[in-house]
């Protein structure tokens, strides 16, 4: 222990588990790279401005989870809390729009927010995200449910499910809204929830608490209220997924945290995680460009939870990256001898084999202990006798059988075991 340990809320990777991070992040990657979304990275903090209008003043972020700073200089500055605001205005400023459409990005980084600290809530996490930009078509909805659902599944997860959603879009939605703020202000609810009422409704409908979910039971909901256009789009985006063969559960109640989603909205929950169920989430947001000062650019994307899923993974007992040992590794007796290896290690190392070495001087105990904690198949001894010989003693640490073999052959042997 030194006298720091992490910030509340956050949580350091360390081998063997951070593989697994590295495994979800990549395996979330390797379609959306096959599907033509290139790779954008944004800064870790933005103009607080950008995420009071994006993201909407009346969600859990921007009112008590968002991290702002004033500069030096007087600049209002937000830690990100989340992708899409970020990576559309990047899009925007780097004239993306005015190319060929849609603009399909992904990418993989940390976010921030002031939450309540709790098993698969955090306040340094980590996301994969895709956003595809400028144009409106179910198939680019589609496109992007799937990938995500084949990410979640190449990583062998499988207790997965989807929901999904339509919000309306400007047409439809405000109709909806004065019914539901209607029926919303019968009911009986507490000072903060009746302030929503009149800000954002729909994200009522999103309270986890019982004794409101009770009165909610009876709610208007959006799929009543959708007007022909937001209909005839939804039918299409679920055939399409229908298709794609990829299951799906209507939720006429899933509104999600941001303000900016209209049309198609989905979440993918795990059964596997308790309270913290979303392993990842997304949507159309049509009118968020606009929002943040830039053209119409009709939208959609999502951003899947790498720590979440991990923990998914856990659950299921499924392993993404099972710890890669060495091949070899290498065991000197005296100076010459570590010379010699350490020459051999690096020759390996440079063909493709993964080797390692006894650093510090231990003696020859220590170092086959070492040998053998490391996983490797194969420890290369090399002591005095062997060096004047002119071979090094090769030992297959999971039989036991040890033979020499000529020092000028010991690579070419070992590089043809490579797996
Ligand atoms: P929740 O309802 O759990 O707060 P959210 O709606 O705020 O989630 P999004 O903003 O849609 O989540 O982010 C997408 C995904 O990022 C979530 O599904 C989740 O997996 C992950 N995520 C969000 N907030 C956190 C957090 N504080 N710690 C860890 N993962 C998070
Ligand atoms: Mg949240």
């Amino acid at each position: 222990m030194s006298t720091f340990s992490a910030p509340r809320g956050t949580y350091d990777l360390i081998p063997p588990d951070s593989a697994d991070f590295l495994a979800v992040r990549e395996g979330i990657a390797a379609p959306l790279r096959r599907a033509g979304y290139g790779y954008v990275e944004t800064p870790g903090f933005e103009q607080a401005e950008l995420f009071f209008r994006g993201v909407g003043e009346s969600t859990d972020i921007v009112t008590k989870e968002m991290y702002t700073l004033t500069t030096r200089g007087g600049d209002e500055l937000a830690l990100r809390p989340e992708g899409t605001a970020s990576v559309l205005r990047a899009a925007l400023q780097a004239n993306l729009h005015r190319g060929a459409l849609p603009v399909k990005l992904w990418y993989s980084g940390s976010y921030y927010r002031y939450e309540r600290p709790q098993a698969g809530r955090y306040r340094h996490f980590s996301q994969v995200g895709a956003e595809a930009l400028g144009a409106e078509d179910p198939a680019l909805d589609a496109e992007l449910i799937v990938l995500a659902a084949d990410a979640y599944r190449s990583l062998g997860l499988r207790g997965f499910r989807l929901l999904l959603n339509s919000l309306g879009d400007k047409e439809c939605r405000p109709v909806y809204r004065a019914v539901l703020q209607d029926y919303l202000r019968g009911l009986d609810l507490d000072e903060e929830t009746r302030a929503r009422i009149e800000i954002n409704p729909l994200r009522v409908l999103d309270d986890k608490r019982e004794h409101v979910r009770k009165q909610l039971a009876g709610a208007p909901v959006m799929s009543d209220h959708l007007c022909e256009g937001c209909k005839g789009y939804h039918e299409q985006v679920r055939e399409l997924l229908v298709a794609a063969g990829i299951t799906f559960e209507d939720d006429a109640t899933l509104v999600r945290g941001l303000d900016y989603y209209t049309r198609t909205t989905f979440e993918f929950v795990h059964d596997g995680l308790g309270s913290q169920s979303a392993v990842g989430g997304g949507g159309r947001y049509d009118g968020l460009s606009e929002m943040i000062g830039g053209p119409p650019l009709p939208s959609v994307g999502w951003a899947l939870g790498v720590d979440r899923t991990v923990l998914a993974l856990r659950a299921e007992g499924v392993r993404p990256a099972p710890a890669a040992p060495p091949l070899v590794y290498a065991v000197p007796l005296g100076e010459e001898a570590r010379r010699t290896l350490f020459g051999l290690v690096t020759q390996l190392r440079r063909d493709g084999v993964a080797a390692d070495f006894a650093y510090g001087g231990k003696g020859v105990k220590g170092a086959m202990k070492a040998a053998h904690r490391s996983g490797a198949r194969y420890a290369v001894v090399l002591g005095e006798r062997d060096l004047a010989q002119g071979v090094a003693q090769l030992k297959d640490l999971q039989s036991g059988e040890q033979r020499p073999v000529g020092l000028e052959a010991l690579a070419g042997e070992l590089t043809g075991r490579r797996e």
